[in-house]
């Protein structure tokens, strides 16, 4: 075999890419899968896409999306729905989402004294556990509201509490083109706040991965060091 079948010339490697770059929205047998073809030639940076209040109903619809798109994320579940819907924490792990835990039955937990935050924190870690989910590292309280009693115990469990930096307001029935504007905001290392239900958020994951590859930032992990986005592990 000739060596130049083998390696095409740079200018035809250059050639074929350009096709490639303007065909990738359209090419499926031989080209870029959807995943290569939303992510970025080069990360400039990582931004974390999470999702509350799974798993339920919806999440399955929720993974195919961001799976068909290249996108990963954080889901932050309730332990409640975890024990509920074991099989669509699992889904999570499999479709390359990291696991997180947002308490058991979502309560405004600076409303309610250390030994019932602490329940609402352990029996999550055990149930997501228990799915199969792994021992998660991360905590979201719901609301975003917490305070030193809640800090205190989710350290007491391994856990780095995690609120947002954008805000999507999808469970205030934001419009799917407010989320994709509302991910537009976000810089390397932000977190952006999407629920696991809304439909408009499902509608959205296309432009957001769109969006986000146009400007080099790509979906990544959320370090329990930093509590900011990174690269994945
Ligand atoms: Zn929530």
């Amino acid at each position: 075999m000739g060596t130049g079948t083998r390696h095409p010339s740079r200018s035809l490697v250059v050639r074929l890419a350009v096709v490639a770059t303007a065909a990738a929205g359209t090419l499926s047998a031989h080209a870029a899968t959807p995943a290569q073809a939303a992510a970025p030639a080069a990360c400039n940076g990582y931004v974390g896409l999470t999702f509350d209040d799974g798993p339920s109903g919806s999440t399955s619809a929720l993974l195919d999306a961001l799976k068909q798109n290249g996108l990963r994320a954080t889901m932050f579940n309730e332990g409640q729905y975890a024990a509920a819907n074991p099989s669509q924490v699992r889904a999570q792990v499999t479709a390359g989402m990291w696991v997180a835990n947002h308490s058991y039955t979502h309560p405004h937990l600076t409303q309610q004294s250390q030994a019932q935050v602490d329940s609402e924190i352990s029996r999550t870690q055990t149930a997501i556990a228990n799915a199969g989910g792994g021992t998660p590292k991360l905590f979201r309280p719901p609301y975003g509201e917490t305070n030193a009693t809640v800090k205190s115990v989710a350290a007491k469990y391994g856990l780095t509490q995690i609120i947002w930096d954008v805000d999507s307001q999808d469970w205030n029935n934001a419009s799917t083109d407010a989320i994709v504007q509302a991910a537009g905001r976000l810089t390397n290392g932000q977190i952006i706040l999407m629920h696991d239900w809304p439909a408009n958020t499902r509608a959205a994951i296309p432009r957001i991965a769109q969006g986000l590859a146009g400007r080099g930032l790509c979906a990544g992990m959320i370090s329990p060091q930093t509590g900011r986005a990174v690269a994945p592990a």
